[in-house]
């Protein structure tokens, strides 16, 4: 058996481990001992992500739509229909009429060459990819707050923290690797501090829950700072050298008194005097969040205000210290490294920079760039509804599932003059698309994936492609050359060193350099040994900046009709829209079903017992499914994931957008539950 060292194609932890290969067929797997992140164990995903590889639905050849139903067809055949309809639309309509969905499941060099093929070939800026949908509200803040929107620190670093504060982030369910080293940390005596309306497993570790209402944690931020600002645990001499704008945040907090702040989070004031002084008073502090902080229409806000609270207490820039944003899939951050968004290049260079435009035309070999800022992921759906953007070519995303507010996504979808879709299976997106093209699974190809931590690691082809499918790079070169731009590169080594060339935190990325621990990014140049926590000395904008931010209430609250407030989430056994994992024996018999959890007082209220039909409702639709009635929940909140297609949670999520990242209001949103008698 042939044994083949790659990264994990689920989660942002980036564990390792070897694929077992039998006459081209992926049997095993077993994790890297030496591997920083994996250590030898893996979550229950990673042993048992060989199965999917060579499940029998995997797409073998394209789909081309006839008579309504897709049917398999050649390559050329696909091809051909694609060449005629992208260059007819963008003739009649401008490119503008075009977009592209990129993928945080595939490489970085996939990435990359989408938004090239974008803007380089097509002639548009309307890329954007799933990181709108987790953290673009991250990328945003943490940019704002300290010039970079990554992870702070290193996963393994939170395994010597005094003071860990979780919010927004189940982990263990998550990234179980990074909840396996706030276990560890708790171990060795760290106090755990956990703000979460649910009661998610890392709870039993912690010396303090807060359930903060969902949409509150601006109020809740803002008070711990009042607490420290007051009781003068803030770090004065690191504000005085380190950041600016600390009198403007001062006046903001003021008003943020333990009573207020309790009466809008239902936060007990001793629990926030509690969490401030644990956290400030401590020496290595990190705070770890994800999609229970970004995914709001105050997002941006939410993510600037735990920056704040870090620049208050002289958090950030240490080893330990810092904020830490888990990204929920594979590349996502190397997705956004990338540039497959619509405002930015690789590297996140500025789009409005007549510089970096010229940079990178010169080195695409075309003469000018377009300048206007694209569409992201939502606003590529309303303007598709509108009839305004004509054609879209979706590689690796499932917005019919992942998307919030499933009905409208369809409308899009429905009046798009053409729609391709690129993937390994046929997903409830691709069932909507005229062609469909068959991509690799990450064990079909090279190249190199980013992890949340900045970690850049190599994927390494383990078999040959099944089927007629083709690596989506090449395949993207081929979509190129229909619309009359070349591209060429032998392999995906290539593409990187295009992209060091171009992009300064990877400028010291080849792939000889990526052995078994890859390069933790900024690594501006060959010699350079990769960065293991940011900011050191000063940030990257240079000081760090306070952001005086009010709280401000989502965007639709609950009522008499819509009693509840409905949040979603993810599931241990699950991944995203459970694409892979639900074609995954073990996975699926551990979780074969999706449920809303409610609180035992209000099923009873309702006269709802345990795995009773429900209908949820909410005012984008309804789905039937199960109740699971659990204390995880507290009253008058109910949780459902998103996995399942016949219980679709986005059917029920409100497509509201925070103004300043365009990520939608996954978090929060009014729901009614009733019996399915
Ligand atoms: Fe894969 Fe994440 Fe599990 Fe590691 S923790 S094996 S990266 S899913």
């Amino acid at each position: 058996m042939k044994k083949v060292l790659t990264t994990c194609t689920y989660c942002g932890c980036g564990c390792n481990f070897y694929l077992q290969v039998r006459e081209n067929e992926v049997v095993g797997v077993y994790p890297s001992k030496e591997h920083p992140i994996s250590q030898g164990i893996l979550c229950v995903k990673g042993w048992n992500v060989h199965e999917f590889i060579n499940h029998p639905a995997r797409l073998k050849t394209p789909l081309i739509r006839k008579n309504g139903e897709l049917v398999p067809d050649t390559w050329e055949a696909a091809l051909k229909l694609i060449e005629v309809r992208l260059n007819s639309i963008r003739k009649e309509s401008g490119p503008d009429a075009l977009a592209f969905l990129s993928s945080a499941k595939c490489t970085n060099e996939e990435n990359y060459l989408m938004m090239k093929l974008a803007r380089a070939a097509a002639g548009t800026n309307n890329v954007d990819h799933c990181a709108r949908l987790c953290h673009a509200s991250t990328v945003a803040g943490l940019a704002l707050a300290f010039g970079s929107g990554a992870m702070t620190n290193s996963i393994n670093e939170i395994e010597d923290c005094d003071v860990i504060l979780v919010t927004g982030s189940n982990t263990t369910e998550q990234h179980p690797a990074t909840g396996n080293r706030i276990i560890r940390a708790v171990d060795k005596g760290a106090r755990l501090i956990v703000a979460d309306p649910r009661e998610i497993p890392l709870v039993k570790y912690a010396c303090l829950h807060i359930r903060q209402r969902p949409g509150t944690d601006i109020a809740l931020f803002n008070g711990m700072m009042k607490v420290i600002i007051d009781e003068k645990l803030l770090d004065e001499e690191y504000i005085e050298l380190r950041t600016e704008n600390i009198e403007e945040l001062k006046k903001i907090v003021d008003k943020y008194s333990l009573e207020y702040v309790e009466k809008i989070t239902g936060v007990p004031a001793a629990d926030i005097k509690k969490a401030a002084r644990l956290y400030a008073s401590s020496k290595k502090a990190s705070i770890i969040y994800s999609m229970g902080i970004t995914q709001h229409t105050c997002g941006t806000d939410n993510v600037l205000t735990l920056a704040n609270l870090a620049l208050l207490t002289g958090h950030v820039g240490f080893p330990h210290s810092g904020i830490n944003p888990l990204r929920g899939q594979n590349n996502v951050q190397g997705a956004c490294d990338m540039g497959a968004l619509p405002t930015v290049f690789s590297g996140y260079q500025a789009l409005s920079s007549e510089d970096v435009r010229k940079k990178f035309a010169k080195a695409w070999g075309v003469d000018k760039l377009p300048d206007k800022a694209g569409l992201t992921v939502v606003e590529m759906i309303n303007a598709a509804a509108e009839g305004k953007l004509k054609a879209l070519y979706i590689m690796g995303e499932n917005p019919m599932l992942s998307d919030p507010n499933t009905e409208h996504v369809e409308v899009g979808l429905k009046k798009l003059d053409f729609l391709v879709v690129q993937d390994i299976f046929l997903t409830e997106t691709a069932r909507l698309a005229d062609v469909v093209l068959p991509g690799t699974s990450f064990a079909e190809k090279d190249g190199t994936f980013t992890n949340t931590e900045r970690r850049i690691q190599r994927v390494r082809k383990s078999i040959d492609p099944v089927g007629e499918s083709i690596p989506d790079w090449q395949i993207i070169l081929k979509i190129a050359k229909l619309l009359g731009y070349d591209m060429h590169y032998d392999n995906p080594s290539k593409i990187m060193e295009e992209i060091a060339s171009l992009t300064p935190i990877y400028g010291g990325v080849h792939f000889d350099r990526l052995k078994l621990f890859g390069l933790q990014w900024p690594c501006p140049n060959r010699e350079h040994p990769g960065t293991q926590f940011l900011h050191r000395e000063a940030f990257s904008r240079g000081k760090g900046k306070f952001s005086p931010i009010e709280h401000t209430p989502p965007a639709e609250e609950p009522d008499q009709e819509f009693p509840f407030i409905l949040t979603t989430g993810r599931m241990y056994f699950q991944f995203h829209t459970g694409t892979m994992t639900r074609k995954t024996s073990q996975l699926h018999r551990e979780h074969p079903e999706g449920y809303v959890e409610i609180n035992p007082a209000d099923a009873k209220a309702l006269g709802l017992r345990g795995n009773c039909q429900v209908k949820v409702s909410t005012r984008r639709g309804a789905v039937i499914t199960r109740a699971q009635v659990s204390t995880i929940v507290p009253e008058k909140i109910v949780f459902m994931s998103f996995h399942f297609a016949e219980a679709a949670a986005n059917r029920l999520t409100n497509d509201a957008l925070d103004p300043k990242s365009k990520i939608p209001e996954f978090k929060v949103c009014a729901a009614r539950i009733e019996a399915v008698r």
